[in-house]
């Protein structure tokens, strides 16, 4: 499509998109004279949808009303209530429902798996992260490594893009896999990295990683809701992800896990607790662990259902929209605002994210002038800066409008 820079191009491209009416399903933040914020924040945290409300004042009535009883007489009983995220995450990670269960917080459900997935050995003992992974990923691969009395000098192996760079090439993560692979047990990614919003090819190496007998998983963190992912198929040992940032679930909201079916029923060790114990008997409070045959074997806790009501809310929009078509949109979106970013004169600015991205583009300042963004934040735009000198926006496709996106470009445009 051939595209104009003018306000009233935008809004034709508003008139003719399909999912323009879910914008009106959120809470858009308002700015101090009244008007809507131009929210490009969605990768950090996820707009509430209006429906929300509606589902966790029903569990608040129903604990009212049935107190304890609620665990099995509310309208959507406590006991089973992870089960009726299943369904929609699994359509959303592209996996099996038995592969994908709701709990805990992002960073501890990377430890749980580590638990499983990183068993080092003296002769294999290494992680291959990226090196401008999330800083609590590597904090928690880090502290994994000492915990088996490793050292990270020898055990932690940092991909780095090339000098000039932004992006990690698939076929240097092959010729470092193909280098230290034989004494390297697990690979962990940021399924798009955080910082450049690149998109990993996840077959392709997951493919490379299981040549070598290497263990691969992936935090979803930025990719869940963004991008459109087949864990499942492309044969993923495991899988994290928060509900907060694409998934709109609300500050600090309870995350995910995934779970290759392949794994089920082996003998990997684990962290249990009782949720994840056989449900024939759990409540006969057995003193032998039988952890259940799916990605649930690895619950810990009864998990906080007031969470997991905000959760279903907002799958419950991804149900009715689908990835399709969020992706199509999404892909609309980020094409348009980077061709009004090119058409911005000033060598100021650099787009150092890939062509492999989901929405999020990230934008180099010169000299890390962090002014631009103080300005375009003044000036209504809620973005964030990443130190030293990156600004990222992430129109997202059920809130943001291509107006958002001009809109933006404006500003920044008047920044520079
Ligand atoms: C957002 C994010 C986190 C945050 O971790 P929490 O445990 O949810 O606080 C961790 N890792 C990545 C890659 C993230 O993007």
């Amino acid at each position: 499509m051939s595209y104009k820079n003018t306000a009233d191009f935008a809004s034709e491209l508003d008139a003719k998109d399909e999912l323009q009416q879910y914008r009106k399903e959120f809470h858009i933040p308002l700015q101090k004279n009244g008007e809507e914020h131009i929210y490009m924040c969605g990768n950090s945290l996820g707009l509430q949808p209006r429906r929300t409300k509606d589902f966790l004042n029903q569990e608040l009535e129903d604990w009212a009303t049935f107190g304890v009883e609620g665990h099995l007489n509310a309208k959507n009983p406590w006991l089973p209530y992870h089960e009726f995220l299943t369904e929609s995450y699994a359509k959303i990670v592209g996996a099996k429902s038995s592969e994908v269960v709701a709990m805990n917080t992002l960073t501890v459900n990377l430890h749980l798996m580590m638990v499983s997935f990183y068993r080092p050995t003296s002769k294999r003992h290494k992680i291959i992260i990226e090196a401008d992974a999330f800083p609590s990923d590597i904090y928690a691969v880090e502290s994994q490594i000492k915990h088996h009395r490793f050292s990270t000098e020898t055990s932690l192996i940092k991909l780095v893009p090339r000098d000039g760079e932004s992006a990690i090439r698939t076929e240097d993560i092959e010729a470092i896999i193909e280098r230290e692979g034989d004494e390297t047990t697990l690979i962990m990614l940021g399924g798009v990295n955080y910082y450049t919003g690149q998109v990993f090819d996840f077959e392709a190496i997951t493919k490379l990683a299981h040549t070598k007998g290497i263990n691969i998983g992936f935090d979803l963190a930025h990719a869940a809701g963004n991008i459109k992912l087949e864990l499942h198929k492309w044969n993923i040992d495991f899988a994290v992800w928060c509900s907060y940032k694409y998934l709109n679930s609300g500050p600090g909201s309870v995350a995910a896990a995934f779970v290759h079916k392949k794994h089920h029923n082996s003998n990997l060790p684990r962290f249990s607790g009782w949720w994840g114990h056989n449900k024939e008997d759990r409540f006969t409070m057995p003193d032998e662990f039988n952890a259940i045959k799916s990605a649930e074997g690895w619950q810990l806790s009864n998990p906080p259902i007031l969470s997991l009501a905000a959760i279903r809310a907002s799958l419950s929009i991804f149900d009715e929209v689908g990835m399709d078509k969020l992706v199509a949109k999404s892909k609309e979106l980020t094409s348009y605002l980077l061709f009004l970013l090119s058409t911005i004169e000033a060598d100021s600015i650099e787009i150092i994210t890939p062509n492999e991205r989901g929405c999020q583009i990230s934008i180099r300042v010169k000299n890390g002038n962090k002014q631009i963004f103080d300005f375009i934040t003044e000036k209504g735009v809620v973005a964030d800066w990443r130190e030293p000198d990156v600004i990222r926006v992430a129109p997202v496709p059920l809130y943001n409008s291509y107006m958002d996106v001009f809109n933006f470009y404006k500003i920044l445009e008047s920044a520079l």
